[in-house]
């Protein structure tokens, strides 16, 4: 499949728009509705939207949500998905909350080997304010544990805001030099009318720069055809690495490869931007394997060349939630 000038060959699937956690840069200042239950796509309609997808070029998932652990018995869908053979690569993304040892394991015996877990700071007191949910802890051990069990690389996802967690980015990077990790800090999108405000969002020159004053001139890294978006560096002698994600100061959309599938079963040609085409329907309604490919085809062709979100436009262009959407 092609999008303007480059291949799509990865899908995102948002596997449920609830989570157990609330954190404050994700979910909406007011109150909002869940999507019913009957208007979430059920696992073998997103098994037979996938496996379309993948005979039209997609050979890389990842998994996300709300949280994907939530959601009933999430492992009988993995088991599934494993199955499909021409797909080359899975991953999760997962605040890390619900991965017990045993369900890491059983992530590893299906041949999910990479995982992306959440966490913006290494204070459980400032973890339970950014969440919303005392579970510093169990986060903390599922990424020891990941590591432990051989997951590699374990990507560490950190969204830094001014006056919240910016003080502990020289910290976060610190866990680089003695773990093999990939910590990445991603700019915060202004999306589904979050609490965060203007003044809070960090952007990366400023996170780059307090790092390298305290570690000294970060060193780039060669990329490889697993990266996706983050631009990759090492501390000096490092063990980890610290990426950026930069949707905000300098976006990659000539260079996305990346396709969503809501929980509602609506495809979406871009994160931030609001154009969706729903599938779930009809496949629900009859459609054919063909007339279901002719969607997704569809769909790609809306693929926009640039997301119009920039730091001047914070919260001028209302984008849905990241939940709904799934990140
Ligand atoms: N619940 C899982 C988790 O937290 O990893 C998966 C879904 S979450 C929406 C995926 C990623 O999006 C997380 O790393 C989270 O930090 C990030 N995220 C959420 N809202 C964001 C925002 N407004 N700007 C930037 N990143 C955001
Ligand atoms: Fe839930 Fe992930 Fe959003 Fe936090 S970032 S509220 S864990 S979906």
């Amino acid at each position: 499949m092609i999008a303007g000038n480059r291949p799509i060959n990865y899908l995102r699937i948002s596997v449920t728009d609830r989570c157990n956690f609330r954190c404050q840069y994700c979910v909406p200042a007011s109150p909002f509705a869940v999507i019913e239950h009957e208007k979430i796509a059920r696992y073998e309609e997103i098994l037979r939207i996938t496996k379309l997808a993948c005979e039209l070029g997609i050979t890389k998932v990842r998994i996300t949500g709300g949280e994907p652990f939530v959601r009933k018995d999430i492992f009988s869908f993995l088991e599934k998905l494993c199955a499909i053979e021409t797909l080359k690569d899975i991953s999760i993304t997962t605040n890390g909350a619900l991965l017990t040892r045993k369900k890491i394991k059983k992530l590893i015996s299906l041949g999910i080997k990479r995982l992306n877990i959440s966490l913006d700071t290494l204070d459980p007191v400032k973890f339970a304010r950014i969440t919303g949910r005392d579970r510093f802890q169990q986060v903390w051990e599922s990424i020891f544990t990941s590591h432990e069990l051989g997951i590699s690389p374990v990507k560490i996802n950190a969204v830094i805001l001014r006056g919240i967690n910016d003080d502990e980015i020289e910290d976060l990077t610190a866990l680089t030099l003695k773990y093999p990790f990939h910590i990445r800090f991603i700019e915060y999108m202004p999306m589904g009318n979050s609490a965060v405000e203007k003044q809070q969002q960090i952007l990366t020159g400023e996170i780059r720069e307090k790092i390298e004053s305290r570690f000294g001139k970060l060193v780039p890294v060669e990329r490889n055809f697993n990266d996706g978006p983050a631009k990759k560096f090492q501390i000096s002698g490092a063990r980890g690495i610290v990426g950026f994600i930069t949707p905000i100061s300098s976006h990659f959309c000539s260079e996305c490869n990346r396709l969503r599938l809501t929980s509602r079963g609506a495809l979406r040609p871009c994160l931030l931007n609001n154009y969706e085409k729903d599938i779930l329907n009809p496949l629900r309604n009859g459609a054919s394997d063909d007339e279901l490919k002719q969607i997704i085809l569809a769909t790609l062709k809306k693929k926009p060349s640039f997301h119009g979100l920039t730091d001047q436009s914070f919260k001028d262009i209302p984008i849905s939630h990241m939940t709904s959407i799934g990140g």
